[in-house]
């Protein structure tokens, strides 16, 4: 394995271990649920949305390694973004996850973590889950995402 590799796993690890910005924002102006029942992920994110600028970001649930460090590391990624630019990262991860890359990984900075998830089908519903959710609720859509629709 190389030090990259290597480097990625351990970020993944440790936002699956003690996953940033966890817990029930209060004041979230956008609320989206999520669920992937293949796994038994299942998350709510808050947004707290001002002047179209994601000022806050939490999320809470239940879920394996990948879906809660995809989830955390999403909350870091996007929080003081543009809903533009965070559809823009949503878009970047998809094709990384997916094993589609055409964005420049500068796009996603600390997010190729996820890039092996791309060999596993069914790690890749846990890794979107958070992803979907966040999409859902940049258009204001209140229905729940399931990974099983895609
Ligand atoms: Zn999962």
């Amino acid at each position: 394995m190389s030090d990259l590799q290597e480097l990625y796993q351990n970020l993944i690890i440790d936002h699956s271990r003690s996953p940033k910005n966890f817990g029930v924002l209060e004041n979230a102006t956008i609320k989206n649920r999520g669920v992937n029942p293949i796994c038994g992920d299942e998350l709510t994110l808050y947004l707290l949305e001002e002047d179209g600028i994601i000022k806050d970001v939490k999320f809470t649930g239940v879920g394996c390694a990948i879906s809660t460090a995809s989830a955390s590391l999403m909350t870091e990624t996007i929080k003081g973004k543009t809903r533009e630019e965070a559809e823009k990262v949503f878009d970047a991860v998809h094709q990384l996850i997916t094993g589609k890359l055409v964005e420049k990984p500068e796009v996603l900075g600390k997010l190729m973590a996820l890039k092996g998830v791309s060999a596993y089908p069914m790690r890749v519903k846990c890794a979107s889950l958070s992803w979907h959710a966040l999409k859902s609720a940049l258009h204001y859509q209140q229905e729940p995402v399931s990974t099983e629709h895609e």
